[in-house]
């Protein structure tokens, strides 16, 4: 899968990208992520990308030149890229979206912000989609680009060495995690749940569904709501509520 991100900060993104899981991604090619610097894009010898705002008012705008010279430069085929605009004014981004974007055939191209705003024009006009990735203001586009980066080439077949891992992780099946400990068994007399030493798998799969239950009805309540329906789920988050009585 093909990413891009414009930005004028690359050696944010390049960081990141160079460790870890992604790293190992790009290594086996199984995606590829290219940043490119939006100053080679400015018309000016200066290299300028931004400017005063029509109508006054704090901050700067960034300018819509680079933009469209970037993107008609090296994606003039609509068809084969979808330009996503980081903002917090889009669409919040979930997990049901990364796994749309990991399945969607043409690259993803993130034109960064920085400053006040991007001049609208760049949204109106070259953007397929705004995207947030929460309700509250970052300085940049960057982190959010290099989220929805992360979170949609984990579900790529191969990047996650097992793709169990992200089958049940939390969303993924529309609920939160259950709890996961390692060794020691005792902690500081803190014991690890006697059921996880047991070996009996159909009691270990059912602890796990049922705290994974247990935690979305106390931290995400619609969450369990809407995906807790099966006969099985219901007839668990019926004893749960017992339970608590
Ligand atoms: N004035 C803008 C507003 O109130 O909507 C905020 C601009 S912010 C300081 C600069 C850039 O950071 C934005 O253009 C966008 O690219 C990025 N950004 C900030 N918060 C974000 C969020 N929650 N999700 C996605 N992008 C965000």
């Amino acid at each position: 899968m093909k990413f891009s991100i414009v930005t004028i900060f690359p050696e944010m993104v390049e960081a990141y990208l160079g460790a870890s899981i992604l790293k190992r991604a790009i290594q086996k090619g199984l995606i590829t992520v290219s940043v490119h610097n939006l100053r080679d894009f400015a018309t000016d010898k200066h290299k300028t990308v931004d400017d005063y705002p029509y109508g006054g008012g704090v901050g700067m705008v960034m300018k819509p030149e680079p933009f469209f010279r970037i993107t008609e430069g090296l994606w003039p085929v609509r068809e084969e890229r979808k330009i996503l605009v980081p903002s917090p004014k889009g669409p919040l981004f979930d997990q049901e979206k990364a796994l749309a974007l990991s399945q969607d055939k043409t690259e993803l191209v993130f034109l960064c912000g920085r400053y006040e705003a991007i001049d609208e024009r760049v949204t109106e006009h070259l953007a397929d989609e705004e995207i947030s990735i929460g309700d509250y203001v970052l300085t940049g586009g960057e982190l959010p680009a290099l989220v929805i980066i992360d979170a949609v080439s984990r579900l790529i077949p191969g990047v996650l060495g097992d793709s169990r891992s992200s089958e049940e992780d939390s969303f993924s099946c529309g609920l939160l995690d259950y709890p996961h400990y390692t060794r020691p068994e005792d902690f500081r007399g803190i014991r690890v749940p006697d059921v996880l030493l047991s070996g009996n798998h159909r009691e270990i799969a059912a602890w796990r569904k049922k705290r994974s239950l247990q935690l979305t009805m106390e931290r995400r309540p619609a969450l369990a709501e809407r995906y807790a329906s099966s006969p099985e789920d219901r007839e668990i988050i019926e004893r749960i509520k017992e339970e608590q009585q």
